[in-house]
């Protein structure tokens, strides 16, 4: 391999790096590359989906009992008259198909476990599915949103919270979420140019760059998590949320790339100071939140204060699908804090939203962000599209219908078999924590290099190693695309591998690779050492 100056890549975001690193790892044209930087996961849940697909083809039948004395190909609005007869008689007829058994059981389960009103629960399944009617209601469908409040309640931890005091808005993914809420946060006036805002760190990057952004011109306030800590966040960097003048703190929990929840004295820390605090907005992305054990969220902790995103994409294998919602309290310290803006600030508001209704100013956020998304004008058509809304509700239903809990387990072992196997290969202990998520993992290069090697390697390690070089290295002689941690907001040299989206074996060749080079690098060492 040609000497490379690793320089020339200290200013590349890891997602830019990630492409040269690409770019060498495809070189060798034999060998098949192994992104281990991507967070896509490579599996899936297959039943919902095959009930989605039969629920399809269901409803396609039932649209085309109108106009049937019209030319093949145009059907009508399904009849709720009869439905639930002819879908049990569907079940019957198909019960040798998985996502027919699965689609009967889902209306046993909507009626009988969560006590909703079966017809309504098909109607607007049938009606979704065929996506013949704008979304009504805007922010979410009444019956799918009650069934994924009651998913997002078990899986983020929430207790003692009727269903009845949240709302939900369906998106199109986590990221959409999160770029909704930003504008609707500035729209509002709850942010303005050159607050503070606290970011936990390290953190999915693209977060790191959007209050930077011209629209928004915030200054970063960075809340450290500790790797000494299992990358838990340390009281004191906790505590500097109580300086009046941030307005904000934005996290990943459980986090991306150190891939910990938070533990539950750093939700104490948090809910304390939220009492001496209680302006403070807490806005908490959980897409990893199904992945950990026990998970709770902040929204379990303070929900006045947090608006919590959660996203479908990771733990159903549903990238493509763009799927996630937006929870907020019905009491929350947003609407709180509108009410409290000033006269000219609200007036501009009431402008704002007043084409909506003939009362703007009791529009709650949650709506507004609706309204937002499509400019406000175009209010009338926002909303997720029914067709993913359903998708959305199947995923649910199959997740709360296991009471074994059967896929949740399996998908935690597969990314945690895959960590063992890579530091089994590597030659050094997996790191055991009980908040650990195992969906990504940093392999620390002066930690690795201490238990491998001893204190003297290490240092050594830290003075000459350049931690691109190891990347690229990587690269190149294995194909292996790893990303550094550096690119996250890591400050200690790192390597983030993804263990969601390779396999097992070349989880465990990435591990071979890394032990290369770092038994060169001790060669190397011990031949400097003998010079001397
Ligand atoms: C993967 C990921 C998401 C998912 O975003 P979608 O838009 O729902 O695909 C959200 N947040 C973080 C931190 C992620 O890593």
């Amino acid at each position: 391999m040609a000497k490379i100056d690793y320089s020339k890549y200290a200013k590349l975001s890891p997602f830019e790096l990630k492409d040269e690193l690409i770019a060498l790892a495809q070189s060798k044209t034999d060998r098949m590359m192994l992104n281990a930087g991507r967070g896509n996961p490579n599996f899936l849940a297959t039943i919902p989906r095959r009930a989605f697909f039969q629920l399809g083809l269901f409803s396609a039948t039932e649209s085309e009992f109108s106009f049937s004395y019209m030319p093949e190909g145009l059907g009508g609005f399904p009849r709720p008259v009869g439905l639930q007869q002819r879908f049990d008689h569907f079940v019957l007829e198909n019960r040798d198909k998985a996502g027919v058994v699965f689609l009967g059981k889902a209306v046993s389960y909507v009626r009988d476990q969560l006590g909703l009103d079966p017809d309504k629960f098909l109607l607007e399944m049938v009606e979704g599915i065929l996506g013949c009617n704008y979304p009504v209601p805007d922010r979410m469908l009444r019956i799918s949103e009650s069934i994924v409040k009651e998913y997002i309640l078990r899986e983020m931890g929430v207790k003692g919270m009727p269903k009845e005091s949240l709302d939900l808005f369906a998106v199109e993914g986590g990221t959409a979420a999160m770029a909704y809420i930003f504008n609707s946060l500035k729209e509002n006036k709850l942010i303005d140019y050159g607050d503070k805002i606290a970011i936990g760190v390290p953190v999915f990057t693209p977060y790191l760059e959007i209050p930077e952004l011209n629209d928004y011109q915030l200054e970063e306030v960075l809340i450290h998590a500790d790797p000494n800590l299992g990358w838990q966040y340390p009281e004191s960097e906790l505590r500097k949320l109580e300086d009046p003048s941030i307005k904000a703190f934005f996290l990943v929990n459980p986090s991306n790339p150190p891939s910990v929840k938070m533990s539950d004295e750093g939700l104490a820390i948090l809910a304390d100071i939220v009492k001496k605090r209680p302006d403070l907005i807490l806005l908490t992305d959980d897409v990893y939140g199904t992945f950990a054990d026990n998970f709770k969220s902040l929204f379990a902790i303070c929900p006045e204060n947090t608006i919590l995103v959660y996203s479908y994409s990771k733990y159903f294998g549903a990238t493509g699908w763009r799927l996630g919602v937006i929870a907020t309290a019905k009491e929350n310290v947003l609407d709180k804090k509108i009410a409290a803006l000033s006269k000219k600030d609200k007036a501009e508001l009431e402008k704002r939203y007043g084409s909506l209704t003939t009362d703007p100013a009791s529009i709650k956020f949650i709506d507004r962000l609706v309204a937002d998304s499509r400019n406000v004008a175009l209010n009338h058509t926002a909303g997720l599209s029914t067709p993913q809304q359903v998708q959305m509700v199947l995923f649910s239903l199959f997740n709360m219908m296991d009471s074994r809990q059967d896929y949740k387990k399996a998908v935690k072992s597969v990314v945690r078999e895959r960590d063992a196997a890579l530091y089994r290969q590597l030659g050094v202990d997996v790191p055991q924590d009980p908040n650990a998520v195992d969906y990504y993992t940093l392999v620390n290069l002066e930690n690795t290099s201490r238990q491998l090697y001893g204190d003297d390697f290490a240092d050594w390690v830290m003075k000459t190693k350049n931690p691109t070089e190891l990347l690229f290295r990587v690269a190149d002689e294995t194909g292996v695309v790893l990303l550094p941690g550096s690119g996250f907001g890591v400050q200690h040299p790192s390597a983030r591998a993804s263990l969601a989206n390779l396999n097992e074996y070349q989880y465990a060749a990435i591990g071979d690779s890394l032990r290369r080079f770092a038994d060169e690098s001790y060669q190397e060492y011990q031949k400097i050492r003998k010079k001397k």
